[in-house]
């Protein structure tokens, strides 16, 4: 039920003591992404490092979560490794109910532990457990030996890190309850700089449920649309693989560091192709029935009589992209087994793809030597790249360690920007047009999913910048009010903003959902000015040549077009934060 303040647990990994403290704010900030960036802006310290022990990592959840399907996202917000600003990553598993039922709607952790440690906790019990015998293990096994030794299984989520995030790389994921993650802006480092290689949460409390029919019925009728409708089929059947053969088509693939935009290598790794060769089975995160999360398998031969060992490896349309098109990959299992690798090392898939990719191509430009990355790099060549995942993992020499800050700053270093597939980040998988590059290179987390601009892109929308500015703006702004309600995507056309009023009220919220279009727009504006205290400048993102040159289905790039639609929504930007 929907109540007067948000109740935060802080945790100060220093000295040991934790707190509840009542925040207001619910029917401002809603939770999510409104509660992250004001804990955020409340918690940080903008004039000191990334990972100075005082910087907060934030984890949050909404209003709706644990009450309607598919509210199951957390929101983590932190000071990015990569660029030293505000950076949010949302993920899903069993994370969001779990933290409900431990009965809280936000987790703040700020202070460093002293050695390695593991964050227990629940509704009756905080608990430090020292991980020393946990540091230098994978994400995989840190995650089955945590499952091993902590109880409440199903109930439970455990958040941990790889070697990545040990070694405080700007592209370490945390991994969650294995097949989700934590993924952009570096995270994992985050919990890798406070001495946190995992944190436990058991959902082991309970929720009152609203009394009366309403409730019931307004459940009954979503989890209908969600189940019994074709809204939601193609998630939980290909799944988002199934985009693969369809942006290949488009020519807005990336294959081999975005040096093509389609390849007839592409009936190697379809989403028909993954499903019939390697898919094992679906799975879902907590509270939802669509299940879109597929589990394919690498076998391993361990002996010559034919001896095989299995793994699960859980793949999405962006895991295929990174690891598969990116790299010159055209068979499946080579992609799941490279893909397996990078969920070991707890690097975040797009990123470190998008990373090896630009590795390559400046291996055979000759713009960085093969002394300084101690290792061949040739794109098709899974082998190399299952090695290569573990150099950059492990930042094991000079090279790899300026590559885990980040493309650009290896670019720096070496040169090859030109070629940098760099949206503010390590791209995403889609080569649609100038919409989409200013859309990741400016946005707020430099992800495809804060705005719907690859598909913008797609449609036979003119070049006008002020409709793209005005589609740009608008949509991020619906997009807010999700992500605060912590629902998962996929769900936008079920949870549309009537759908969401009506939930708000029947949980006893009538104030929330009267005020759900000035609380998004409220809230758009808070997270660019948790991003502008870190010293964002809109204008000083540029977009690197490589996707001036690339050909989509509508031709070249237009460069003029592009500048335009930068500099307007960089203006934008300014103006809600304050800037102008
Ligand atoms: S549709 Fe997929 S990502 Fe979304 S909540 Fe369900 S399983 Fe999780």
């Amino acid at each position: 039920m929907i109540t007067e303040n948000f109740r935060i647990l802080e945790v100060n990994l220093t000295t040991g003591r934790s707190a509840i403290r009542n925040v207001p704010g619910v029917e401002t900030v809603l939770g999510g992404s409104g509660l992250a960036a004001k804990l955020h802006m409340e918690y940080s310290r903008p004039g000191l490092a990334w990972d100075d022990p005082s910087q907060p990592l934030v984890f949050a959840i909404g209003p709706l979560t644990g009450f309607f399907p598919l509210m199951s996202k957390t929101v983590c917000a932190f000071t990015s490794p990569l660029h030293g600003q505000y950076a949010e990553s949302h993920a899903g598993a069993r994370s969001a109910l779990a933290l409900r039922f431990a009965g809280i709607d936000a987790l703040v952790i700020i202070g460093k532990a002293e050695r390695p440690t593991v964050l227990h906790l629940g509704a009756n019990v905080i608990e430090f457990m020292e991980a020393g015998y946990l540091w230098g293990k994978d994400a995989l096994t840190t995650g089955k030996l945590l499952r091993r030794i902590l109880k409440g299984s199903g109930h439970r989520t455990i958040m941990r890190i790889g070697p990545a995030g040990e070694n405080k790389s700007a592209m370490a994921c945390i991994n969650v309850d294995t097949y989700r993650h934590f993924g952009r802006l570096g995270g994992g480092g985050v919990m890798g700089a406070k001495n946190l290689k995992a944190i436990a949460v058991e959902g082991n409390g309970s929720c009152e449920l609203p009394q009366g029919k309403e409730y019931s019925a307004l459940f009954a009728d979503i989890f209908r649309k969600l189940t019994d409708t074709d809204m939601m089929r193609k998630y939980h059947n290909l799944g988002t693989a199934s985009n693969l053969e369809a942006l290949n088509e488009l020519k807005a693939l990336p294959w081999r560091n975005l040096q093509a935009t389609s390849d007839p290598g592409i009936v190697g790794i379809t989403g028909e192709r993954f499903a019939d060769d390697t898919l094992l089975r679906n799975a879902a995160c907590s509270g939802c029935p669509v299940g879109c999360i597929h589990i394919g398998f690498v076998r391993e031969k361990f002996h010559k009589d034919n001896q095989y060992l299995y793994r699960q490896v859980g793949y999405d349309y962006e895991p295929i992209f990174a690891t598969g098109s990116m790299l010159g990959l055209t068979h499946a299992p080579d992609v799941l087994t490279v893909m397996d690798e990078v969920e070991k090392a707890g690097l975040d898939v797009m990123s470190g793809g998008v990373a090896l990719a630009w590795a390559t191509e400046a291996l055979e430009k000759g713009v960085v030597t093969r002394e300084q990355t101690g290792i061949d790099l040739r794109f098709g060549d899974a082998q190399g790249y299952m090695r290569a995942v573990h150099m950059l993992g492990g930042a094991v020499n000079d090279f790899w360690r300026t590559l885990a800050g980040g493309t650009m700053a290896a670019a720096a270093r070496y040169g090859g920007g030109d070629f940098a597939c760099v949206l503010g980040q390590e791209m995403a998988g889609y080569a649609t047009g100038e919409v989409f590059y200013v859309a990741q290179g400016l946005g707020l987390r430099h992800s495809h999913l804060d705005t719907g601009a690859y598909t913008y892109d797609q449609s036979k929308a003119p070049k006008d910048v002020d409709k793209a500015l005005a589609f740009l703006l608008e949509d991020e702004r619906e997009r807010v009010i999700l992500t605060s309600m912590v629902s998962c995507l996929f769900a936008r056309k079920v949870y549309d903003p009537e759908t969401l009023r009506q939930c708000l009220t029947v949980l006893g919220g009538q104030a929330l959902a009267d005020g759900l279009d000035q609380a998004a727009a409220r809230i758009q504006k808070l997270r660019w000015q948790a991003r502008a205290a870190g010293g964002y400048d809109p204008m000083n993102v540029r977009i690197p040549k490589r996707f001036l040159e690339v050909e989509t289905w509508k031709g070249r790039t237009d460069p003029q077009y592009l500048e335009e639609l930068r500099l307007a929504y960089a203006g934008a930007i300014r103006e809600m934060c304050g800037q102008d």
